[in-house]
């Protein structure tokens, strides 16, 4: 265990990764190597594996004191374990990397160039995704855009949780109550200098992907969810259009009526239903817009982050 603060730590969520346990740690202890005279940490975290990871995070962890392991109660899904890692890390920058070394722990050098010319935080930016299933690419267009659209800030498209970052952004992090965590968007809403570093993102070393459809979807909705109010919009406008295009349908109902070409009763049902339909739509929209509201508030988030003082302030 490490008694001073490294310079460098390395998260790492695991699950159900014991095919690539090895093979990892050779890649990133060799990529860490240049730092370890300004001291490294790697924090392995086990996000309930039900296959020898922990076992082998152990036995590397007692025969080298730059590896930590972090071993979760349960499966808590991969945001949790990323923050579970970041919250025990303690190095002056963190890298944080899936285990399937489908991010290739030797961009580590030109993560740290960018830092040093002045970034706080340098996000993997995928270049291709030809590794990936066409659903799987289709599905992260689609959505990485819609993001985007819906987002009350911008969110860097076509990026995974693979990136370096300053301590003090880590701490930003950490400090995040929220319950619902998608880290990307999370530290794209902290600021700073962010730089994206282009790479070709490669096929999983070995084993499975753990992103089912349905985590996919559970992740895609905190995404949304979570930095914006926008969805529950929807309801309102869509009750504004109702309101509109019933103005054609009352016009409709009232020449019916006129022209006494009705059933009696007919008419005056179908208006009440059409304007209270509407106004329905409205007051959910409102309702909502409150609720939206009470959410953000819940989520006691700081308000501003300051960067930077001047004059013994
Ligand atoms: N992972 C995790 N908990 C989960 C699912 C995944 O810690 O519930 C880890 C997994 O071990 C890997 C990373 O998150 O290191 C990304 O998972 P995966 O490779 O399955 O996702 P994909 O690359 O398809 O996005
Ligand atoms: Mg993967």
């Amino acid at each position: 265990m490490m008694t001073q603060q490294p310079f460098l730590s390395i998260v790492v969520p695991c699950y159900n990764e014991e095919a690539v346990m090895s093979e990892l740690y050779r890649r990133l202890s060799a990529a860490c190597e240049p730092f370890a005279d300004a001291g490294y940490e790697i924090i392995f975290v086990n996000d309930g594996s039900v296959d020898s990871t922990w076992l082998q995070i152990r036995a590397m962890g007692l025969k080298d004191s730059h590896v930590r392991g972090v071993c979760l109660s349960r499966n808590f899904g991969h945001s949790m374990a990323v923050t579970a890692g970041l919250d025990a890390s303690k190095g002056e920058r963190v890298m944080i990397i899936d285990a399937d070394l489908q991010d290739p722990p030797e961009l580590l050098p030109e993560m740290m160039r960018l830092m040093d010319e002045g970034a706080d935080v340098v996000y993997g930016k995928r270049l291709s995704r030809e590794a990936e299933s066409a659903f799987k690419r289709i599905s992260a267009a689609v959505f990485y855009r819609l993001l985007t659209k819906v987002s009350e800030f911008p969110i860097p498209q076509d990026t995974g949780d693979f990136r370096l970052m300053k301590r003090r952004v880590v701490e930003e992090i950490c400090a995040m109550p929220e319950y619902a965590r998608y880290i990307r968007g999370m530290v794209a809403w902290v600021g700073f200098t962010q730089v994206p570093l282009p790479y070709e993102r490669k096929p999983r070393y070995a084993g499975n992907p753990h992103y089912t459809l349905h985590k996919m979807l559970n992740l895609a909705l905190d995404a949304f969810t979570g930095f914006s109010v926008h969805p529950v919009r929807l309801a309102f406008y869509f009750g504004l259009l109702m309101l509109c295009g019933s103005f054609g349908l009352l016009l409709y109902i009232g020449i019916s009526y006129a022209e006494d070409n009705t059933v009696r009763g007919w008419a005056s049902l179908a208006f009440i239903i059409v304007i209270s339909q509407a106004f329905q739509w409205m007051l959910l929209g409102l309702i909502g817009e409150y609720v939206g509201r009470i959410y953000q508030e819940s989520k006691r988030r700081p308000h501003y982050i300051v960067k930077d003082t001047v004059g013994g302030l």
